[in-house]
């Protein structure tokens, strides 16, 4: 088994129904289950305002899929929840991407790990710190990272 860390992410319709769904079908993905998920974190937008918030969470994960299977995985669920609502192609309902794969280091054509912009996105690095406090990412912790960025537009949600 690998412990991996997922960012989920809506910006379409009932995004909190989404962000649950995605969560609980990954938990029932073969050989893998949810260990840890984070609270959710909205992010206002800048420039565009008819751009709906993003909501987003991180999760830890215990799998014995591989990194490859996992990809197909996580893209499957993206499929299968973006066809509840939209009939056309349009934005996404859920975006899953495969932060960390134990200490793996994966620079495949359609798979990059550490996610490249993990470090550079607080609405990843903040409900992962909150999961994950002591994760080092290549070689630093994250709040090494987030000190180093804005991240006054990320709020944390309270559960209700
Ligand atoms: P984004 O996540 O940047 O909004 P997509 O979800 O459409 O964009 O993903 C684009 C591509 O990123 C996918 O085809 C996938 O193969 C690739 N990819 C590379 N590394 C990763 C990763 N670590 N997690 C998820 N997708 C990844
Ligand atoms: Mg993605």
């Amino acid at each position: 088994m690998t412990v991996v860390y997922l960012s989920l992410g809506s910006n379409v319709g009932e995004r909190k129904a989404y962000l649950n769904q995605a969560v609980s079908l990954l938990n029932s993905l073969q050989g893998t289950r949810i260990t840890k998920c984070s609270s959710l974190y909205e992010t206002a937008p800048w420039g565009k305002i008819d751009q709906a918030d993003f909501l987003n969470l991180c999760c830890e994960l215990e799998t014995a899929l591989s990194p490859q299977n996992l990809l197909l995985s996580c893209q499957k669920i993206e499929r299968d929840l973006g066809r509840v609502r939209h009939e056309h192609w349009g934005p996404r309902t859920i975006d899953i991407d495969i932060l960390l794969y134990g200490r793996s280091v994966i620079t495949e054509d359609n798979l990059q790990v550490p996610h490249p912009f993990m470090t550079e996105r607080a609405f990843v690095l903040l409900p992962l710190e909150e999961i994950a406090p002591h994760l080092t990412v290549n070689g630093a912790e994250l709040r090494t990272y987030i000190t180093a960025l804005d991240s006054t537009a990320v709020k944390k949600i309270d559960a209700d």
